[in-house]
């Protein structure tokens, strides 16, 4: 079944191949910076970003430890922005150059407020990886060391991100669009 027939309501935009091809080149930069480096953590952030960290990290070289952060936001008007850390990581990041895998950066808040807390703990060094950037949404700044696509600001799910829930298993990144008819795209 070709990429895009799975749901109706699901439009293609990064194909599967192009998706690999560019965190292929990411993983190859990424290999590089910390070619020197005994003390490299990736930290990623659940559930979203497990499929990119999955598939960056099997091509790296460099020895790397790997744990997860889950967040959620408070998602009410009196906390704009308050970003709850629902799992912490258990690997102490002290002394430890940090690579943070994230799917998509958004406003910034979650991102945001995971580098503070790493910072804060004493981290020798954090740098950011992020597959998506919608840079029209962001409402605070985060410095993206490795970015895999700039897109627009548009709701998308696939290769990790979810609606509801659900999508989270589709090989590539798609446009949730709920008022699609539905054509020959729902078969
Ligand atoms: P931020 O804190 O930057 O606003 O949001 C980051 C989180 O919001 C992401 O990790 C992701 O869980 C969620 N998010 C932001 N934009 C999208 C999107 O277009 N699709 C999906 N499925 N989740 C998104």
């Amino acid at each position: 079944m070709p990429e895009g027939k799975r749901n109706g309501h699901v439009r293609t935009l990064i194909p599967h191949d192009e998706l690999q091809r560019r965190i292929t080149e990411l993983a190859v930069e990424i290999d590089r910076d910390y070619a020197a480096s005994d003390r490299l953590i990736a930290v990623g952030v659940l559930k979203g970003s497990v499929f990119f960290l999955v598939d960056l990290l099997k091509h790296l070289t460099v020895p790397v430890e790997i744990d997860f952060f889950q967040t959620s936001s408070y998602g009410n008007s009196t906390s704009p922005g308050e970003v709850r850390i629902k799992k912490d990581i258990d690997i102490s990041v002290r002394g430890k150059d940090v690579l943070l895998i994230e799917d998509i950066v958004d406003t910034g808040f979650t991102l945001a407020t995971i580098l503070d807390l790493l910072r804060f703990r004493k981290a020798r060094s954090v740098r950011l990886c992020a597959l998506l950037d919608k840079s029209g949404a962001r409402e605070i700044d985060v410095p993206i060391d490795y970015r895999g696509f700039e897109i627009e600001n548009l709701f998308v799910v696939g290769y990790g991100l979810d609606f509801n829930e659900k999508f989270r298993n589709l090989p590539y990144i798609g446009v949730w669009e709920p008022d699609a008819p539905l054509g020959d795209e729902s078969k």
